[in-house]
């Protein structure tokens, strides 16, 4: 009984965490991981509108930016608009808010130093929260049905 009972809990286990990983990863300050490996990248956006990024290794341990550079194209309805970043409180923090409004593309441009290959990622920014998971729409980690995983881009 006892043998038994121990192999259908390390059944569990390994289903609880097939499941898991099968999910988008939550990014710790409630944004979005643009990544699918570490060093992992988070894109969030703050009460003030502020596009933060921060980076985390593998455990999710924050790491600060030191070399990355990050630039953000919001394509507002009110038209597209670049922001720049600086490094403030051990993340990557855009000098101007995003654009007024939702429901709009916002393309993550990282570079690991000035002279990298930039890495483009795409974030449908929703700001409302899903009911489900309580998160911002375009850091909610639900699996979607046909998920969309046209976020990693080249
Ligand atoms: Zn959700």
């Amino acid at each position: 009984m006892k043998t038994k009972h121990t192999l259908s809990i390390i059944a569990a286990l390994v289903l609880s965490a097939s499941a898991l990983f099968a999910k988008p990863i939550a990014g710790p300050k409630g944004g979005r991981i643009l990544t699918a490996t570490a060093p992992h990248a988070e894109f969030f956006v703050d009460a003030s509108r502020n596009v933060v990024i921060s980076f985390y290794d593998a455990d999710l341990k924050p790491v600060s930016p030191t070399d990355q550079v990050a630039i953000v194209t919001a394509e507002a309805p009110s038209g597209k608009a670049k922001l720049e970043f600086a490094i403030k409180d051990g993340a990557l923090v855009s000098v101007a808010p995003l654009p007024a409004g939702d429901g709009y593309r916002v393309v993550v441009q990282l570079k690991a130093n000035a002279t990298a290959k930039p890495t483009n990622y795409r974030v449908e920014y929703h700001a409302e929260v899903c009911g489900e998971c309580k998160r911002a729409e375009y850091a909610c980690t639900c699996t979607e049905a046909g998920g969309d995983h046209s976020g990693h881009g080249h």
